[in-house]
């Protein structure tokens, strides 16, 4: 738990910080992100699919592996 956490700010700060939609594309605060603006940064529709909304499911790298 201790070292996710650890792992976590270390990849904010570097800014490699991705996170993981339902739909399996990258939004949020992704820095390749393909969900919209709406809500927040990175939280509207998706435009690689028909996906609405972003809805997290993980925090992943840039290689879409779950951070765990
Ligand atoms: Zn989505
Ligand atoms: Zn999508």
């Amino acid at each position: 738990m201790e070292m996710t956490r650890g792992l976590l700010i270390k990849l904010k700060k570097s800014n490699r910080l991705f996170e993981m939609c339902d739909c399996g594309h990258y939004g949020g605060v992704s820095p390749n992100s393909v969900h919209g603006d709406r809500f927040e940064h990175g939280h509207g529709a998706c435009s690689d699919c028909d996906c609405k909304q972003f809805t997290w499911i993980y925090f992943c790298d840039e290689t879409g592996d779950e951070l765990k």
